[in-house]
């Protein structure tokens, strides 16, 4: 068995989850009328007030979809849709299911304004002023997938309001690790992936207030307010509130592990000669995404691969060609700088050995991975 470092990807199904989806697998139609519909309906409405009690919001707030992705476009999308200012704004460092929504809405007349990160890949001071102009929507992560960094977006949230612009977060990293309080937080809606918390691969949810709704994008039935249609996914729902309230049982201490744990990767990747961390606090603890300058980042994830570790690297493959990360792009870091960058996530299968093992094997890894590409 491989030790698994990239959680953050997607995280192992947890058993409550499985038990929980067996239950509720023979549901029928929840919006039917009949004894099996109500039967079905009760276990979904058991789900949404479940989720809506852990995420501080009301239960019609919560919209079942079927993962993250599905959830920042209806959100972006269905904002954009009805406003009048035909202005957004976000950052360079979202998800591509953020970015890729945005862009879509400025090849139809969006003007995008993207608040900046630094060098740490956290956001200067100025970067919130482009919220003091009104948009159809800002959207801003509450953590960054690749480095790990946590935004205060609190504070961009409240400067938006004042302009009366609907905020969307994309809480897909954080949700199941730090307790959240969407109506304290006062976001317009929220968005969250239920495989990174431990349910099923193909469950998440978006939390959208009531005012200011999005408007709907995808057409059909009545399903979701309208939002989702589609016949529910009742057992996916009932998976995913069961794995949320026993990750959010567990993330304090989850919280302590990581913190010990990061300390002892990060040192060990420090220790190798040219290292560079990427992920500066304030910053998940799960996280540890570090560059090593002069190695390549397909050779590092083989050779890890080859001695039993899993973890993933700050560069996407397009159509064949190796790109950059577009999260260190936005930092201003150079494509030579990056060298291999590796990013380690840690969750509920890691553990000391896992951890000892990593320490162990890292160096001679870049070691090998460097002299492969000189
Ligand atoms: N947003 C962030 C920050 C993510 O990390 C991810 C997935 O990695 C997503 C959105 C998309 O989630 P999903 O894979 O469930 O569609």
């Amino acid at each position: 068995m491989a030790f698994y470092f990239d959680h953050a990807a997607t995280s192992p199904i947890r058993q409550i989850a499985v038990d929980a989806w067996v239950a509720a697998s023979s549901a029928l139609n929840a919006s039917a009328q009949y004894a099996s519909g109500r039967q079905a309906r009760s276990v979904l409405d058991d789900a949404r007030e479940k989720v809506a009690e852990l995420m501080g919001c009301e239960p019609i707030e919560v919209i079942f979809t079927s993962n993250g992705t599905e959830a920042n476009n209806l959100a972006i999308r269905g904002l954009y849709e009805v406003g009048t200012t035909n202005r957004v704004v976000t950052t360079p460092v979202e998800h591509p299911s953020v970015r890729e929504t945005v862009n879509h809405l400025a090849s139809r007349g969006a003007s995008v304004d993207y608040m900046p990160v630094g060098g740490n890949g956290h956001f200067e001071g100025s970067a919130i002023e482009l919220l003091d102009a009104p948009a159809d929507v800002a959207t801003m992560m509450m953590a960054n997938n690749e480095t790990g960094a946590l935004f205060p977006v609190e504070r961009y949230i409240e400067r938006a309001a004042a302009q009366g612009t609907p905020f969307h977060v994309d809480a897909v990293q954080v949700v199941g690790k730090i307790p959240l309080n969407f109506t304290a937080l006062g976001a317009t809606s929220l968005s969250s992936s239920g495989h990174k918390f431990g349910a099923p691969r193909g469950t998440g949810f978006l939390l959208a207030k009531r005012a200011p709704a999005p408007a709907t994008v995808m057409f059909g039935a009545n399903q979701e307010r309208k939002l989702r249609p589609g016949t529910v996914d009742v057992a996916g729902a009932s998976a995913l509130a069961a794995a949320l309230e026993e990750s959010l049982g567990e993330a304090a201490t989850h919280a302590r592990n990581q913190e010990v744990w990061r300390s002892r990767i990060i040192e060990a990747c420090m220790g190798i000669d040219g290292a560079v961390l990427r992920s500066e606090e304030p910053c998940l603890h799960s996280h540890v995404y570090v560059s090593f300058p002069g190695a390549d980042a397909d050779s590092l994830i083989m050779l890890l691969d080859m001695a039993g570790i899993e973890a993933s690297s700050g560069s996407a493959c397009h159509a064949g060609v190796n790109q950059m990360s577009h999260v260190l792009e936005a930092m201003g870091v150079t494509a030579e700088e990056a060298g291999g960058t590796l990013r380690f996530t840690m969750g509920t299968a890691t553990t000391d050995e896992g951890v000892n093992y990593l320490v162990e094997k890292l160096p001679g890894i870049v070691e090998r991975a460097r002299a492969a590409n000189s």
